[in-house]
């Protein structure tokens, strides 16, 4: 079948890889270049883990695994840190307790730590006498723009088209198939298409009126102290996220100096086509005042920082569902602030639908 896909962020890259995969004729449409970093699928790190309160995404993270793995395989790179992922908060948190009960029901492998026993086993990490830390060994972090890239290679070569800069514009559903306008003015004709726009999804398709807003977020990196560098490095340090408070922080990457710090929260509503306000000191203090409870070897230099979007749904759930009343038509939106980790999987559902 001759499908295209409309959006190559993290679902898109994927989709286009299992479509190309499976020997349709795959078309990926992108309004900017690859690689790019105004919608929310760049940088180095995003977290993946099966430590949710719902177990929902517990089983979901354990079906999306095994296709990072594939990824990972067949790219013949490193894109898959498995540093572990530990949750810290008062001994009493709701959260905590929450997540320690649906892993029991999972029956996924978790440890409680003390203050001492953290800082002997993750030195840069530290918790008060009255907290207590949960460490799951299995998550980590993927390194989130190496993934898409290694997706949209791995499409290439197996025959996917790459249309860079061509921002579709109008989609036409006729009885001959479905036709993608472009910024251009081109217009082609398709058996199916897979629309993965992510932050752009409200504007592609007004008349769903999609329950969706786009926020913007920022993340910085944080100077370490040079003698504390090694207990830094993900044999050494996990993933950590503080329950209830929503921030959280990455071992180095290797890749970008620093360490990587950001918070989980809703930040102000964003046009996409808007340039986003640079990272300033009032994204920084919140993320300094953290870092003094928790990181002491982190100095309060800010290396560098960024900007990304969230597109949120009202509950944080992912958007995957046909067209009304088109079945040629999908909809996939990672959505929600937590969606990169589920991304491979919510693109293979699709393909699997779409083609069905
Ligand atoms: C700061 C931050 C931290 C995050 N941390 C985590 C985390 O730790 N773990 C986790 O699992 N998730 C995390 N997420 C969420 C995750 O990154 C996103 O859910 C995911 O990347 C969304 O991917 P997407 O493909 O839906 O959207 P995008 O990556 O934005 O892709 C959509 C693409 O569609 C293109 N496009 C849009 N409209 C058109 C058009 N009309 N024509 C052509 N192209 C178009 C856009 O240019 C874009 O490239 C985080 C997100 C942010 C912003």
């Amino acid at each position: 079948m001759r499908i295209a896909v409309v959006g190559l962020g993290a679902v898109g890259s994927a989709a286009l890889r299992f479509l190309a995969q499976q020997g349709h004729e795959a078309v990926g449409y992108e309004q900017f270049v690859r690689g790019h970093t105004r919608g929310s699928s760049h940088g180095e790190s995003r977290i993946y883990r099966l430590t949710y309160a719902d177990p929902h995404y517990t089983r979901l993270m354990r079906e999306a695994f095994p296709l990072w793995q594939a990824l990972q395989a067949e790219a013949s790179e490193e894109l898959i840190v498995p540093c572990g992922v530990l949750w810290l908060g008062d001994a009493n948190d709701p959260e905590l307790n929450a997540i320690a009960s649906a892993l029991q029901s999972e029956g996924v492998p978790y440890e409680w730590l003390d203050s001492a026993s953290l800082s002997e086993r993750f030195p840069a990490l530290r918790i008060e006498a009255r907290e207590r830390a949960l460490f799951q060994r299995e998550g980590g972090f993927l390194r989130a723009s190496a993934c898409v890239e290694a997706n949209l290679r791995l499409a290439e070569a197996h025959g996917a088209v790459i249309r860079e800069q061509t921002r579709v514009t109008r989609i036409d559903p006729q009885p001959s198939g479905v036709w993608l306008e472009t910024e251009s003015g081109e217009r082609e004709r398709y058996d199916r298409v897979l629309l993965t726009a992510g932050a752009w999804l409200p504007k592609l398709l007004p008349s769903l009126n999609l329950p969706l807003t786009v926020t913007r977020q920022t993340y910085a990196y944080f100077a370490v102290r040079p003698d504390a560098e090694p207990i830094f490095a993900p044999a050494q340090m996990p993933v950590w996220i503080e329950a209830t408070r929503h921030f959280y922080g990455f071992p180095c990457d290797g890749r970008q100096a620093g360490v990587k710090v950001a918070w989980h929260r809703l930040g102000e509503v964003q046009d996409p086509d808007a340039p986003a306000r640079p990272v300033d000191e009032a994204d920084l203090a919140p993320l300094r005042e953290c870092l003094a409870r928790r990181l002491p070897d982190v100095l309060p230099k800010a290396l560098s920082a960024a900007t990304c979007l969230y597109t949120n749904a009202p509950d944080e759930r992912f958007i995957l569902q046909p067209l009304p009343d088109e079945p040629r038509m999908w909809l996939v939106s990672a959505c929600s602030g937590h969606g990169f980790k589920f991304s491979i999987l919510n693109a293979w559902r699709a393909v699997q639908h779409l083609t069905a």
